[in-house]
């Protein structure tokens, strides 16, 4: 049997692990890189295996990162099962039919411009029938129930707790006479989140896959995450402005739409209209109201018990551009959450446009902002931004919450190792290196185990 580290080796981004199991081929995720150029090279460069010869897909959950290369694996030739729980199933169609209207646009604005020049015209990494071809591929799985995928691999999903859906991986591997257990974490989720059960470890393994995005700290405690979001709303309101939230999609938004929800009377949120300004979170959010009985106890008695619209009276969902463009008229009392979470493109950049210049706006950060980013740049406190060819003068506040992440801090990816029967080899993927680093000390320290820091490309013997 032979892993190869094919993406999320030294990175956030681009999960993908190849297994060779006898005569069989298995990719665990089929992720997009993104972020920095030469990580995004990556994408349009060939895969390190023939993609006509995988025999199965696993796929952890529905973020690009880990999915959003599944049609490109499609156009390469891969014509095999797409194992994933059913409510991923579900996202993945949402995200995937995005991703492939936004290359389209990418594309065709590029290529405006080198038909002016009389160069060579691109074309998209992956369209629509491609989007297509992948979701006839998909195949559900329940969590807690195996399946015989191919002869000799039983896959078994267990709840990560990250976004609904995602899952850990649990093969059982048959080689030769031979048994392995080989784990893939997927992205772990926080102990405790509003929406989500807790992360779920497998009771044993002989090799583990971990992520590490959070690998070297820990989150702020929920109750102290909790205050701080009062406090921003009671700042907010004060200032007489409005509130701006850059919102990832799926995961995010609905886990701060339930903590609204909740804390609907103690944070005085009937005073302000709150404006759901994503046609792709609105979306996701009837996918998650679609599947609640994977939503925790206390979440489900308390949806049980309402319609969102009846916790949220004042929530109005603006899937149209004119709707939208209407909000832009409102100079205090709305709160808008809009896409892209890291302010890279989306709706959000219209309303900062329309706001960020004003000094009783305020901008509240929910979510990681990588480097180079507008989102980040706003959180380091830049005073000029150039938005739709117009600068405009920073004068709003900008607040970081920063215990909503939907990824496990240290001591959390650390009790989720340790609860693993025989410590096992741990292979640490998904985090950039200060983050692995911080991991394979900690689990050196507490547990003894040699935790590897492979390189994209390693492959190893199991
Ligand atoms: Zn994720």
């Amino acid at each position: 049997m032979e892993l190869t580290f094919c993406g999320a080796a030294g990175v956030v981004t681009g999960s993908c692990h190849h297994l060779q199991v006898g005569d069989r081929q298995l990719l665990l995720d089929c992720g997009l890189f993104q972020g920095h150029r030469e990580e995004e090279a990556r994408n349009i460069q060939p895969f390190p295996f023939d993609a006509r010869a995988i025999d199965a897909v696993v796929l952890s959950h529905a973020h690009l990162d880990h999915c959003g290369r599944l049609p490109v694996l499609v156009r390469r030739g891969f014509n095999g099962p797409i194992h994933t729980h059913r409510a991923t199933i579900d996202l993945v169609r949402v995200l995937l039919k995005d991703a492939a209207y936004l290359e389209q646009a990418d594309v065709e604005r590029e290529n405006r411009k080198r038909a002016a020049r009389g160069e060579h015209l691109l074309k998209p990494l992956f369209d629509i029938d491609d989007v297509e071809a992948v979701m006839g591929l998909m195949c559900p799985l329940e969590f807690d129930v195996a399946e015989e995928i191919l002869p000799g691999v039983t896959v078994r999903l267990l709840p990560a707790g990250h976004i609904l859906g995602a899952a850990s991986i649990v093969l059982d591997l048959q080689e030769r006479g031979r048994r392995w257990r080989l784990v893939f974490s997927g992205d772990v989720g926080p102990r405790t989140t509003t929406l989500l059960r807790e992360p779920v470890p497998p009771d044993h393994a002989d090799v583990v896959l971990l992520e590490s995005t959070y690998g070297d700290r820990n989150h702020r405690s929920r109750e102290d995450t909790l205050r701080e979001i009062g406090q921003v709303l009671e700042a907010a309101w004060e200032a007489g402005g409005n509130l701006l939230v850059p919102a990832f999609a799926i995961g995010r938004t609905q886990e701060l739409l339930a903590l609204f929800a909740s804390h609907r009377k103690s944070w005085n949120l009937d005073r302000w209209h709150i404006f759901l300004d994503s046609p792709m979170a609105i979306q996701a959010t009837a996918i998650y109201l679609r599947h609640s009985e994977l939503f925790n106890d206390a979440a489900q008695a308390f949806l049980d018990r309402h319609d969102l619209h009846d916790l949220l009276p004042n929530l109005h969902e603006t899937p149209d551009t004119a709707q939208s463009m209407q909000i832009n008229n409102i100079r205090r009392g709305a709160i808008i959450l809009a896409g892209a979470g890291m302010c890279t493109g989306g709706r959000i950049l219209h309303h900062l446009r329309h706001n960020l210049w004003r000094k009783e706006t305020q901008v509240m950060i929910i979510g990681y902002q990588s480097e180079g980013t507008l989102g980040r740049r706003l959180v380091d406190g830049v005073e000029m931004v150039r938005l739709f060819g117009e600068d405009i003068r920073v004068r709003a506040s900008v607040h970081t919450i920063g215990g909503l992440s939907a990824h496990a801090g240290q001591d959390e990816l650390a009790a989720w190792y340790g609860a693993i029967g025989g410590r096992p080899p741990v292979h640490l993927v998904h985090g950039e290196q200060r983050g692995r680093d911080g991991l394979a000390q900690r689990l050196r320290a507490d547990y003894g185990v040699q935790a590897s820091t492979p390189a994209y490309g390693e492959r190893i013997q199991l």
